[in-house]
């Protein structure tokens, strides 16, 4: 299999799997005790909080483990709109991890705006700024998309946040380990970060609380992570996470240049051995390992179901989608017509993936497009060449 849909998730790096073994093994004590095994999996724990810091500059007293990209968007939101009947600013092209806490905050009296964005998949920065009153307490905008991979203005959105004294989050779970990222520079207030993602364990992320930023804690009990989330430690998997992103950190120029490389291979074999193809979102500020294609007359799901037959696998674009049936609100957002959004496909590439699999990707790919080309309904209107 060939495996093109790193924006889902990623293999764990070997590097990672050992590290994290002797945490499931022998050093498998709570963090909480007091004796030697405790000790050791709290330097563990600690060790992993520096990394995860590292990668994105911050003091490692503002990393908040969670059980991931999910779980910090939700801690984010709640966490930061407990007891404040403050307003919310967020996109709408957000993932439903910001969507749906945000329909339940909605339920519970908030206002939430929903900023658009232009065909590339790009907030405008003028709409924000009108958007923000007296009563705004939170915007929150992500940093990279999962279906389109279009990066947003990041700091000029803190910028402004900061001006109007506004708190602001951002979804960062895409953009981490890929693109370089500081958030003293960046001037965000909290950021979710996801392990699985960047080649680390799943069931495992964090929260970046900027110091000073004062959120309400989602889980009660035991008083882990300075009450901010109770629960014993994931120690093996936060160990995992932290060489994750200890390797992402090493890694970020010769990464980028590598998935960029294979991306932009991709990119321009498709446009040349396909016609009626367009490449969706931003051509210059996206992430480097993303191509989103929409094939003119063709069903992103059968398209799926036909790669996946002949070896590849790949995604229409967010992972819920499939589930639930429904067309990418993403693609909606950016004005496209109900055809161009059944006919997309997301190709992610990633560190396991070498020219050799672009290079049959695109074979396989010219075969199962023509061959679900000749018998769509739009064979006529289109005129595609069968
Ligand atoms: C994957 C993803 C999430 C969810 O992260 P999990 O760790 O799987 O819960 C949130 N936001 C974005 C943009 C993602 O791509």
């Amino acid at each position: 299999m060939i495996y093109l849909d790193n924006a889902a998730s990623t293999p764990v790096a070997d590097q990672v799997l050992q590290e994290m073994l002797p945490y499931m093994k022998e050093n498998f004590g709570n963090p909480s005790s007091i004796h030697r095994f405790g000790r050791l999996a709290t330097k563990a724990v600690e060790a992993a909080r520096k990394k995860i810091a590292d990668l994105i500059g911050a003091q490692p007293d503002e990393i908040l483990f969670t059980s991931g990209g999910t779980e910090s968007n939700n801690t984010a939101l709640f966490g930061a709109l407990e007891k404040n009947p403050a307003s919310l600013i967020t996109s709408s092209i957000e993932h439903d991890a910001i969507l749906e806490p945000c329909k339940k905050l909605e339920s519970q009296g908030h206002k939430v705006i929903y900023l658009p964005v232009d065909s590339s998949g790009t907030v405008d920065i003028e709409k924000l700024k009108s958007a923000i009153t007296d009563e705004t307490g939170l915007v929150s905008i992500m940093y990279a998309n999962n279906e389109v991979g279009t990066i947003q203005p990041i700091s000029e959105i803190a910028q402004i946040c900061k001006q109007h004294q506004v708190l602001f989050h951002t979804d960062a779970v895409q953009a981490v380990g890929k693109i370089p990222i500081n958030v003293r520079d960046l001037g965000v207030d909290l950021m979710s970060i996801s392990s699985h993602k960047i080649h680390g364990p799943k069931g495992v992320g964090a929260l970046y609380i900027r110091n000073g930023v004062q959120i309400a804690p989602l889980v009660l009990g035991g008083g882990q992570e300075n009450g901010l989330r109770s629960g014993t430690e994931n120690v093996a998997n936060i160990v995992g996470f932290g060489k994750a992103c200890q390797l992402a950190k090493e890694n970020l120029d010769a990464n980028f240049a590598y998935l960029k490389n294979l991306r932009d291979a991709l990119i321009q074999n498709v446009s040349d051995e396909i016609s009626h193809v367009s490449i969706n979102g931003h051509g210059k500020n996206r992430l480097p390992n993303n191509a989103h294609f929409t094939f003119l007359g063709v069903n992103g799901e059968d398209l799926i179901i036909k790669l996946d037959e002949n070896g590849i696998a790949a995604s229409t674009g967010s992972a819920c989608s499939v589930k639930t049936q429904k067309a990418s609100h993403v693609l909606a957002a950016m004005g496209f017509a109900h055809e161009q959004i059944a006919g997309s496909l997301r190709l992610t590439v990633g560190l396991t993936n070498t020219t050799e699999e672009i290079d049959k990707t695109v074979t396989v790919l010219k075969k199962v497009v023509s061959e679900l080309r000749s018998v769509s309904p739009f064979k006529s209107k289109y005129g595609f060449a069968n």
